[in-house]
């Protein structure tokens, strides 16, 4: 079962909640994929059978074509936002580390062109493989995070929090007036561009703010 961890891998007190995302937030990924950039954030949400930890290798779903990564910083929530301005909502935030919003890409293309949800392609167990969470002290500014994703040594996406379309804090309130955010729930905060297919065997490396290295497999 999967449980939020902190660094040195002990359990966090948070119950494990819902993951909820936002799409495009970076500019040149909507672009990459002939989106056009949102006038208000596209949000989404993952259940808690989403979340798996990185210790055990990922299990891709088989069959349905390709499954890309999108590498995202993602925010632990430790305190309840509901209806939160963007002034107050940082402090919510419990613990930051990087996540995979894995995307079934192929399907998720069917299901825009008919108009339907996205589940079927962003929702599936096991879709949200997550790192364990750094104390937001002990990061400089969340606003200014680097990180990076490589796949078999070959960097694949690098971003930069500062290149969003909103703040962490805009982004946070805003979820909040749509839904609830609880303690324990996960917000992952948008891919920047790079986003591609996931292999059996790949070799996964994703850093966090020059100080955390992270490593995953892919089941073969
Ligand atoms: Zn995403």
């Amino acid at each position: 079962m999967y449980q939020h961890l902190d660094l040195q891998g002990h359990p966090l007190p948070y119950a494990v909640g819902k993951v909820v995302c936002v799409g495009r937030s970076y500019k040149e990924h909507a672009a990459e994929l002939n989106n056009p950039v949102p006038e208000q954030p596209l949000l989404f949400i993952k259940p808690s059978t989403s979340l798996v930890g990185l210790d055990t290798p990922l299990l891709l779903p088989r069959g349905l074509g390709a499954v890309h990564h999108e590498l995202e910083v993602a925010l632990l929530i430790g305190r309840r936002l509901c209806h939160t301005e963007p002034g107050h909502a940082l402090e919510a935030v419990a613990g930051v580390g990087l996540a995979l919003d894995l995307t079934l890409r192929d399907v998720q293309e069917q299901l825009k062109a008919k108009g339907h949800p996205w589940e079927r392609a962003k929702a599936f167990d096991g879709s949200c493989p997550i790192s364990p969470f750094a104390l937001p002290e002990v990061l400089d500014d969340l606003q200014h995070l680097k990180f990076s994703l490589a796949i078999n040594g070959q960097e694949r996406q690098s971003g930069n929090t500062a290149m969003m379309l909103w703040s962490i804090g805009e982004l946070l309130a805003e979820m909040s007036r749509c839904f609830t955010l609880n303690p324990g729930d996960v917000v992952l905060t948008g891919t920047p561009k790079g986003v591609a297919e996931l292999k059996p065997n790949d070799r996964i490396e994703m850093q966090l703010d020059g100080q955390y290295r992270f490593e995953a497999k892919v089941a073969g």
